[in-house]
């Protein structure tokens, strides 16, 4: 006789996609509570617009189009204003200033930074600290780090292509 038991859920995650990216716009400016523990980093390849680099090359639409590489980083975050739960989107060069201002990537989670983003052709984004999270939400607990993969596959539609029909396998 096996016994089991019934799992439980009293709050089940809310159907579709339900973590978005946060992206700055120029001019704009936000301020973000980091969650995450590192900045979690994929290759995608620039079309136009943002397509995914996927693995085995051979796969890969973008590389053997030789579409131009571009590393994007992305942080679990809590918009302060919205408070949503979402991936901050940072690139290479904002990633490296993010991480020197905190000192070491391993300040990323319970940092609060104020994101603002220049007006004008060569946009950059500077960061301001703000108080750590811990001082201004005492008590509660944070958010788990969440890895952005689930989101990126909604939103890339991020899937290999299909091969050219012959089997209907994706
Ligand atoms: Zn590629």
């Amino acid at each position: 006789m096996v016994h089991f038991t019934y799992r439980q859920e009293d709050n089940p995650p809310p159907a579709g996609p339900k973590l978005k990216l946060f992206r700055l716009k120029a001019g704009e400016s936000a301020n973000f509570a980091l969650l995450g523990q590192k900045v979690h980093g994929v290759w995608t390849h620039w079309n136009g617009r943002t397509d995914p680099c996927v693995e085995p090359k051979e796969l890969c639409n973008g590389c053997a189009k030789q579409h131009p590489q571009r590393w994007k980083g992305y942080i679990f975050a809590r918009h302060e204003s919205t408070l949503e739960l979402g991936f901050l989107e940072v690139t290479q060069a904002m990633r490296e200033k993010l991480i020197a201002l905190l000192n070491g990537e391993q300040w990323l989670r319970g940092s609060r930074v104020k994101a603002l983003r220049g007006n004008g052709q060569k946009t950059s984004v500077q960061y301001l600290l703000l108080r750590p999270w811990l001082q201004e939400h005492e008590g509660q607990p944070m958010p788990d780090d969440t890895s952005p993969m689930e989101t990126l596959r909604v939103l890339f539609e991020w899937r290999r292509p299909k091969s050219d029909g012959k089997n209907g396998t994706p």
